[in-house]
C-alpha cells in the first residue's frame, strides 16, 4: 500500500498545475499522480493548433512539474474511490491512501456508434501521434464534427496541404458558439482554404478498411478518406466520484475552495461544476485556462490555504489566420451586438440576455479580455448601441 499526503488522479493540465500550487504553499509534502496516460503531463490546445504549424515543437508542450517528491504512476486507472477510508485502488489492484485527494480527471471523447478504432477521436499525445503519422503516409481526411476540435484540426490538416472534408449537423463551422452570419462567414472561408464543408449532413457510417476508408453520410452520399477524426464532445469523468458517493450534477461539484461534499476531496479543470463568480451561476468549462487557474488554487486549498476560486474563464482558438479570446457564455441562442472594425476581419462581440451581457469573443482583438470579464461581472443592463466601442479594437 502507498501512502501520499497528497494524491492526484488525472495527469491533465489541471493535475500539472495543482502539483505547483500544492509546492507553493508546501515544499516538502509527498504527492503521488495516477494517470492513465502514458505520458507525464503536457498542454493538450497545441495537439490541434501549433504542433501542426511548426509554432511549437513536442519539448515545448512538456508541462515543467516539480519531481522533487512527486511520484507518477504512468498507464494506470484509478478504479475506485473510498472515502471514508481515505483509499484508492487502481487497475492493478496497487492501493494508495491519502490525507487528501484531487479528482483530477476531465473528460473522455463521445465516441460515434460507427467506426470503432478506425476513428482517431484526438485528445491525448498519442491519439496526436496516430493522427500525424497518419498525415505523413496519407492524403485525404475526413473531420466528423464542426466544433472546437473538428474546426481546428481541419484547418491544421489543411494547412498541411491536406484534402479535408469536415462533416456536421449543424449549420456550419462551430455554430452552437457564432450568430448565423459568422457561421456562414466561417463556412466560406474555410472552402476558400480548400476544405470541404458537409454542413447539414450527419454521419451515419464508416465503412472499408486501412487507409481505404468511405463515411457514409445519411442522405447517403459517401465521403472517401484515408483517415477519420471525429471531435463530437467529451463526457465529464464523473464515476469514480459517483460510485464514492460525491455530490455529482453536470461534473462533480465543488465549493469557492474547490472541495466536493467530502471535506478532504477536491475536483478540478473539466471535470469540475464550479460557481463561476461574473456570471452568478455554476457551469462545467472545458477550457484550459480553467484547468491551469484552477488546479493551482485546488492545489493550494489542499495544501491548507484559504481559497476563494473566483476566476471566469477565457478561451481561445485559432482557425487558419483567424483567432479570437472569449469568456462567459458563447451560445448562438443568445442575441448578439457585433462592434466590428472590419467585418469578419476585426471586431468584438456581445451576447445579451436579457439586456445584459454574458459572454464577449473578441475576434482578432488582443489583450481586452481582462475588460471583457469586467463587463460581465459589472451586470449592467445595456443595450446593443451602447456598447459600440465600449471595449476598443486595438
Ligand atoms: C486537441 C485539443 C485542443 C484544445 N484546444 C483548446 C484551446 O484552444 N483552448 C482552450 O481553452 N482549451 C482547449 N482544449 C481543452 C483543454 O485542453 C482542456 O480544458 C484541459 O486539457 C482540461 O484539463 P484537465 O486536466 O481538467 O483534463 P484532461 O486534460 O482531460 O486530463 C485528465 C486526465 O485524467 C486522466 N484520467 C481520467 N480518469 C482517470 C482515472 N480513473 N485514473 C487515472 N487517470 C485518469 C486522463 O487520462 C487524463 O490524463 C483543447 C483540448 C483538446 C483535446
Amino acid at each position: 500500500m502507498l501512502h501520499y499526503k497528497y494524491l492526484i488522479i488525472g495527469g491533465g493540465m489541471a493535475a500539472a498545475s495543482a502539483v505547483e500550487g500544492i509546492r507553493e504553499v508546501d515544499p516538502g509534502g509527498e504527492i503521488g499522480v495516477i494517470t492513465a496516460e502514458g505520458d507525464p503531463p503536457y498542454d493538450r490546445p497545441p495537439l490541434s493548433k501549433q504542433l501542426w504549424t511548426g509554432q511549437k515543437k513536442m519539448d515545448d508542450i512538456l508541462r515543467p512539474v516539480s519531481r522533487e517528491g512527486v511520484t507518477f504512476h504512468l498507464q494506470r486507472t484509478a478504479k475506485t474511490l473510498k472515502p471514508a477510508h481515505k483509499q484508492v485502488t487502481d487497475d492493478t489492484g496497487e492501493t494508495y491512501t491519502f490525507e487528501k485527494l484531487l479528482l483530477a480527471t476531465g473528460g473522455t471523447p463521445r465516441r460515434l456508434p460507427f467506426g470503432g478504432d478506425n476513428i482517431i477521436y484526438l485528445r491525448t499525445l498519442e491519439s496526436y501521434r496516430r493522427l500525424r503519422d497518419l498525415a505523413g503516409r496519407e492524403d485525404a481526411f475526413a473531420v466528423i464534427g464542426g466544433g472546437f476540435i473538428g474546426s481546428e484540426i481541419a484547418a491544421a490538416l489543411a494547412m498541411n496541404g491536406k484534402k479535408v472534408s469536415i462533416i456536421m449537423p449543424e449549420k456550419g463551422i462551430c455554430d452552437r458558439l457564432f450568430p448565423a452570419d459568422v457561421v456562414a462567414f466561417l463556412n466560406d472561408y474555410y472552402r476558400q482554404k480548400g476544405v470541404e464543408v458537409l454542413a447539414n449532413e450527419m454521419a451515419a457510417n464508416l465503412e472499408g478498411r486501412g487507409a481505404d476508408l468511405e463515411v457514409v453520410i445519411k442522405n447517403n452520399r459517401r465521403v472517401a478518406a484515408n483517415g477519420v477524426v471525429a471531435g463530437i464532445g467529451i463526457i465529464p469523468n464523473v464515476q469514480l466520484a459517483e460510485a464514492a458517493g460525491l455530490e455529482t450534477g453536470n461534473g462533480i461539484l465543488v465549493d469557492a475552495a474547490l472541495r466536493t461534499s467530502h471535506p478532504d476531496i477536491f475536483a478540478a479543470g473539466d471535470v469540475a461544476n464550479f460557481f463561476d463568480s461574473a456570471l452568478g451561476a455554476r457551469r462545467r468549462v472545458e477550457h484550459e485556462d480553467l484547468a491551469n487557474s484552477m488546479g493551482k488554487a485546488a492545489g493550494r486549498s489542499m495544501a491548507g490555504e484559504p481559497v476563494n476560486f473566483r476566476h471566469s474563464p477565457m478561451f481561445y482558438s485559432d482557425m487558419f489566420e483567424i483567432g479570437y479570446e472569449a469568456v462567459g457564455e458563447l451560445d448562438s441562442r443568445l442575441n448578439v451586438a457585433a462592434d466590428w472594425q472590419e467585418k469578419y476581419h476585426t471586431g468584438v462581440l456581445y451576447y445579451l440576455d436579457e439586456s445584459q451581457v454574458r459572454g464577449v469573443l473578441l475576434w482578432n482583438v488582443w489583450g481586452k479580455v481582462d475588460e471583457a470579464r469586467a463587463l460581465i461581472a459589472a451586470g449592467e443592463k445595456v443595450s446593443a448601441a451602447s456598447l459600440k466601442g465600449r471595449i476598443a479594437h486595438s
